[in-house]
């Protein structure tokens, strides 16, 4: 029988379906910053235009936990991180804002699970992990870094995709 990824779209998927796709990469965490030609400086953001471009950076959120990727107040995350957001089938055309190894986004675009991903794996993050596709070992966290000093922080791994 085939997987409920490959027989149903992201708006069918029950909501156990939905949160076991998320891979854990914790690439979300990370701050990213839009350079719009209009402005001099880069500026922390949570919406894009047409015109502007998205940079990853390595700073995550203070309350990350980078060795297991997870969130460490994932039921007060609204409440102590107030940008904090969260991928719902309410909010899918977010889906942008997501790195292109994000599983909800691979399967928007039609492109499928890796062959790293825990689904296809056990529920094991090992391989992920392996293959470099988490944030683990890579980030600084935004309690330690200025704000205006993110820019210094641009990275590009958070944007490689694997299979
Ligand atoms: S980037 Fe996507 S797959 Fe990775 S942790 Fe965030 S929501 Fe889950
Ligand atoms: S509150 Fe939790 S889920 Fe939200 S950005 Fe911070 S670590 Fe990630």
């Amino acid at each position: 029988m085939e997987p409920f990824w490959k027989t149903k779209s992201l708006q069918q998927m029950s909501r156990p379906e939905w949160e076991s796709l998320c891979d854990g990469c914790a690439k979300c965490c990370l701050h990213k910053l839009i350079d719009d030609d209009e402005q001099e400086d880069m500026v922390v953001t949570t919406e894009m235009a047409d015109t502007e471009q998205l940079h990853f950076t390595s700073v995550a959120c203070q309350y990350l936990n980078d060795k297991k990727c997870e969130c460490s107040v994932y039921l007060e995350r609204t409440k102590l991180v107030p940008s904090c957001v969260q991928l719902t089938q309410d909010n899918l055309d977010q889906v942008f804002y997501m790195p292109s190894s994000c599983s909800y986004r691979r399967l928007q675009e039609g492109r499928g699970l890796p062959s790293w991903h825990p689904l296809l794996n056990k529920g094991k993050k090992s391989k992920m992990h392996q293959a470099g596709m988490s944030v683990r070992g890579k980030v600084v966290f935004d309690n330690m870094i200025a704000e205006e000093l993110y820019e210094d922080f641009i990275v590009v791994w958070p944007l490689n995709d694997l299979d």
